[in-house]
């Protein structure tokens, strides 16, 4: 039998930030298990926008931490986080601006640049977007996107570097437990592997993952799908990123004068998806809906061409946010539940995840972020209140 000090399940964008943190930490033997591929799961499929506007202290400086590694990436982990800077426009409806102007005051005193237009003053930014509908726009000019697929990559290498191994083609069958404290896992070629602590990081998979254990994690795997637009030749230069939530849409840039594009309109724990299915062509239909609510938001994407799409799906808990913390197994851990906004958090969940690990103080109070928040309460978010609060 094998032996381990911490195995990771699960080698998307979460558990490779966390196995590079871990290893980093002197941990000692850093074992992450993935099933298929680095990469393979929700990160390969995410848009990587990389807004900042979050709702609370902690998620705050979550993203603030992350913001500062992926504008420094090669330097931080190592390898391109293709972060582009374009900036990050956000809409709100006339109802939400009074609570948008309360949480940037918030999230100014933590040190976010950012700042609140009118409707009117719009055009001197981007004058596609259609102002109609909105009560106020916030400009993040340092926000933007990044590469997903490769700042996973990048932890992954890094995290080799440090001296934590890596298995692709590896998938996690079964835990071993003893006496309330996990003790090992066993993988779909038999082999076992001894451990004191186990890392639920698998992402769309992890309540299943969870269920190896008899706990039920309150996750649902939301489908969220993404559509691929070129852009017609007289759209002009590129657009900032632009989430509408006063429409319901977004759009990011793409290199080669695509637009990728989706909706926002927190209907996604209505269509729960079997992950199996991720990556499959969204019906021509839902795009023509889709593309519909896009070119209200920017109506010369009306003349863009449909080129592509795909199924992405979320691992929603009920507030939206995620669980980073111990189970009542000991030894257990959950690093999922990313609710849609993963990547750009992944830095500081890799190191808050670390943390609580290895005993070390936390960079962020991770308290918000326990399991116990749903114990017996009725919790409720929404997408959008992942953003206002
Ligand atoms: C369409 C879409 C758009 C998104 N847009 C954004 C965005 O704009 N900004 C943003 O911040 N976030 C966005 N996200 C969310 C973000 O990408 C995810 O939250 C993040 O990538 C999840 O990473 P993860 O490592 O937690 O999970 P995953 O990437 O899903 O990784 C989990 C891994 O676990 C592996 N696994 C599963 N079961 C097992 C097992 N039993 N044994 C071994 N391995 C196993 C899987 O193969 C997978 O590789 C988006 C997501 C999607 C799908």
């Amino acid at each position: 039998m094998r032996a381990a000090d911490a195995v990771i399940i699960g080698g998307g964008v979460t558990g490779c930030s966390l196995a590079f943190h871990l290893a980093g930490a002197g941990l000692g033997r850093v074992l992450v298990l993935e099933r298929r591929f680095v990469g393979a799961g929700g990160t390969g499929r995410s848009v990587g926008i990389i807004r900042q506007l979050y709702p609370t202290p902690e998620t705050t400086l979550m993203v603030l931490r992350s913001l500062d590694v992926f504008e420094r990436f090669d330097d931080a982990v190592g390898g391109e986080a293709g972060f582009h800077r374009c900036g990050v426009l956000i809409g709100v409806s006339a109802a939400m601006r009074p609570t948008l102007e309360k949480t940037l005051a918030l999230q100014r005193g933590l040190g976010v640049r950012a700042e609140i237009l009118d409707p009117a003053d719009l055009h001197r930014l981007e004058p596609r977007i259609d102002p109609a509908g909105l009560g106020a726009v916030l400009h993040e000019p340092g926000s933007g996107y990044g590469d997903p697929p490769a700042v996973n990559a990048g932890y992954a290498e890094a995290a080799r570097r440090r001296g934590a191994v890596i298995e692709q083609g590896v998938e996690v069958v079964s835990l071993r437990t003893s006496s309330g404290k996990i003790t090992g896992v066993v993988t779909a070629a038999g082999d076992e592997i001894s451990c004191p602590v186990v890392v639920n990081a698998a992402g769309l998979w992890s309540p299943a993952v969870a269920r190896l254990a008899d706990i039920e994690l309150p996750i649902v795997i939301g489908r969220h799908p993404v559509f691929v637009v070129e852009r017609d030749p007289g759209f002009g230069p590129d657009h900032m990123v632009y989430m509408d939530l006063a429409g319901g849409s977004y759009l990011r840039p793409e290199t080669g004068g695509l637009t990728l594009t989706g909706s926002l309109i927190d209907d996604e724990t209505q269509h729960p998806m079997d992950p199996e299915l991720l990556g499959a062509e969204p019906s021509f239909d839902e795009a023509s809906v889709a593309l519909e609510r896009t070119s209200r938001a920017v109506p010369r994407m009306a003349e863009a061409r449909y080129a592509r799409g795909w199924a992405g799906a979320f691992d929603i808990t009920p507030d939206w946010m995620p669980i980073l913390d111990e189970t009542g197994l000991e030894g257990f851990f959950v690093a999922a539940g990313m609710s849609g906004h993963g990547f750009k958090l992944a830095p500081a969940v890799g190191e808050i995840m670390a943390a609580l690990i290895s005993g070390a103080p936390p960079p962020v109070d991770p308290a918000p972020f326990r399991l116990s928040r749903f114990a017996g309460r009725a919790i409720s978010g929404t997408f959008v209140s992942s953003y206002l609060g």
